[in-house]
């Protein structure tokens, strides 16, 4: 199956593929930021979900923002994540999230740590459907709370 390419919601530009720490990303050539699809956060986030406890308190702060996703055009979630100093836009329709360019190098840390406690959890890909079973009202919201709780 292949998907049209996909713009950059914040200049239009077309997105191109590129590897991230093993994760697959859409990058705009332009401003540098990228599109992270939900099935990549997935993968990542159901290493998290059978690993340590949440440490510490999760402290973010939602609304709406000012981009559009660039899978379904609906306007996307800004989450502001003050524990890893970064925003995030999500689309309420699961299709994915932007990371600006300057938000990169904090969210890269976090993916890698998560890429880790991947290849020490054989079943990952069970934690993520339990997760997403699990996941009714404000799934995505959830998901991404727990992506980034520690
Ligand atoms: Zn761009
Ligand atoms: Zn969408």
């Amino acid at each position: 199956m292949t998907a049209p390419a996909l713009v950059c919601p914040r200049d239009g530009a077309a997105l191109v593929p590129e590897r991230v720490q093993r994760i697959e990303v859409d990058r705009c050539p332009v401003c540098r930021g990228f599109w992270l699809d939900a099935h990549e956060l997935g993968e990542l986030e159901s290493a998290r979900a059978d690993e340590h406890a949440r440490r510490g308190m999760v402290d973010y702060a939602q609304r709406v923002s000012e981009l559009r996703c660039p899978v379904c055009a609906r306007p996307l979630t800004a989450f502001n994540y003050r524990a890893h100093n970064v925003e995030l836009d999500m689309c309420d329709e699961e299709h994915g999230y932007w990371l600006d360019a300057g938000e990169e190098r904090e969210v890269l840390a976090v993916l890698q740590e998560r890429a880790r406690g991947m290849r020490r959890i054989p079943s990952a890909e069970a934690a993520w459907h339990r997760a997403r079973r699990g996941g009714a009202g404000g799934g995505l919201v959830e998901r991404v709370r727990r992506f980034f709780g520690r």
